[in-house]
């Protein structure tokens, strides 16, 4: 390990996070100074405003950005760098060897982190905004105790999307390499590969680096020193080490890689790894009821929430008597999350559209990702692009024995773009 005794170097990146999707990162039970929700978000303390407040702890960020940098490095090598989540084949334990970038980078036993993370608070702009009530909102969720059994709605608390944070890492000691690898790690969250929070497979903490700068504080004749570098020189060496490394197997499909991130795409829907960026047109008006409001929001206008959408797809392949082992593949069971990532789809027309109900006509915008699925796992679930569906049930679609015709949450889902992990344009752009 490099001795973190003597300063050589800091690198500093500091920049903003914007949540495109409600972010949810739980309270825990200190919570229950600030909240009563029976699933509070973590909050802080603002002394100067006496007022709580949504923040995202630096142990969070850390922990998103190693897996994320874990998952690029293991993608191209999965010699150089041990995985820190859910690694069930090697004990669970940190390696703490030199050659780990993961280790070298975040810390282990052996080792001290060259990297520390403060907490996200929210920028000056979102802290001086008067109406604060839309930075946590109480949400119904429905949450199947088991796979296949009816969902109980419980209302669960996030933090409004649009909301933006400050962020900051300082890298001691390090070196252009491992100042890209963080930077590329960060870049994995606005192409919508990385989230933050819980709740991501069913479409909370989609955000992105809306700006960020990067410094580096060195040492020379005892004196320090503070200048700019360029990030696009930084990110250009850590590809180069990424280049340079050998490949890792296809043989499964574990959530450490990018699945065939070396095998061309031959489908638009090709076996790997896709985020799709959609386009969903309302064909009727929509809305379903939330806890306090007429329909849900995602604390700036109306949305159909990704979990609406994703059990829709579903309810739909249990209709149709689909494989069991798909479905669970694509949803999850019982002790794996599910391979299907769904965002709410949130309003992107230019017309207001107050917050009662989604007109008719109405362009939504959402991402999917499918998250080293197969082509054919895929296309379970592309089928229904390109028709009209209705994506409530019955009685919030206002469909009644009294009133058979189709009266509202009937939508048609188009595909607007789509990215596939493929190492090789990822090296290029
Ligand atoms: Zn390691």
């Amino acid at each position: 390990m490099d001795s973190l005794d003597r300063f050589l170097n800091r690198y500093e990146i500091e920049g903003t996070i914007e949540l495109k999707t409600p972010m949810r990162i739980g309270g825990g039970q200190n919570a229950a100074m600030y909240s009563l929700s029976p699933a509070p978000a973590i909050e802080c303390f603002d002394a100067g405003l006496g007022v709580f407040e949504p923040y995202i702890p630096g142990s969070s960020l850390k922990g998103i950005l190693r897996s994320t940098l874990e998952r690029l490095v293991r993608t191209f090598d999965d010699s150089k760098c041990c995985v820190s989540v859910g690694n069930k084949k090697e004990g669970g334990v940190l390696c703490g060897k030199d050659s780990c970038v993961s280790c070298r980078i975040f810390g282990s036993m052996n080792g001290g982190a060259k990297v520390r993370i403060r907490d996200s608070h929210l920028t000056d702009e979102w802290r001086s905004q008067e109406d604060r009530r839309g930075f946590l909102r109480e949400q119904p969720h429905f949450g199947s105790p088991k796979p296949g059994k009816t969902g109980q709605m419980r209302p669960e608390e996030s933090v409004s999307a649009g909301t933006e944070f400050r962020f900051h890492i300082d890298l001691d000691n390090g070196t252009d390499e491992e100042a890209g690898l963080i930077l590329l790690a960060l870049r994995e969250f606005s192409l919508n590969r990385a989230h933050l929070g819980g709740g991501s497979t069913r479409g909370h903490g989609f955000c992105s680096i809306k700006s960020y700068s990067l410094m580096k504080l060195s040492l020379h004749d005892g004196v320090i020193s503070r200048e700019k570098v360029s990030d696009k020189d930084c990110m250009s060496a850590a590809k180069r080490y990424l280049a340079g490394l050998s490949g890792s197997s296809d043989r499964d499909r574990g959530f450490d890689r990018y699945w065939k991130a070396f095998s061309k795409p031959v489908h638009r829907f090709d076996d790997g790894h896709v985020v799709a960026t959609l386009i969903v047109t309302c064909k009727t008006e929509f809305s379903m009821k939330g806890l306090d409001e007429p329909t849900v929001t995602n604390g700036l206008g109306p949305v159909i929430p990704g979990s609406t959408i994703k059990g829709f797809f579903r309810h739909k392949l249990e209709e149709r008597k689909t494989d069991k082992k798909i479905i669970d593949s694509i949803f999850g069971g019982m002790h794996h999350r599910g391979r299907l990532i769904v965002s709410d789809a949130w309003y992107a027309g230019r017309r207001g559209i107050g917050n009662e109900y989604i007109p008719k006509g109405s362009p939504l915008k959402m991402y999917m990702v499918f998250d080293n699925m197969t082509h054919d796992e895929m296309e379970h679930i592309t089928q229904f692009f390109e028709t009209e569906l209705q994506i409530t049930g019955n009685t919030s679609a206002g469909i009644s024995r009294y009133s058979q015709g189709v009266l509202k949450n009937r939508v048609e889902i188009r595909v607007e773009s789509v990215h596939r992990f493929f190492a090789k344009e990822f090296l290029a752009e």
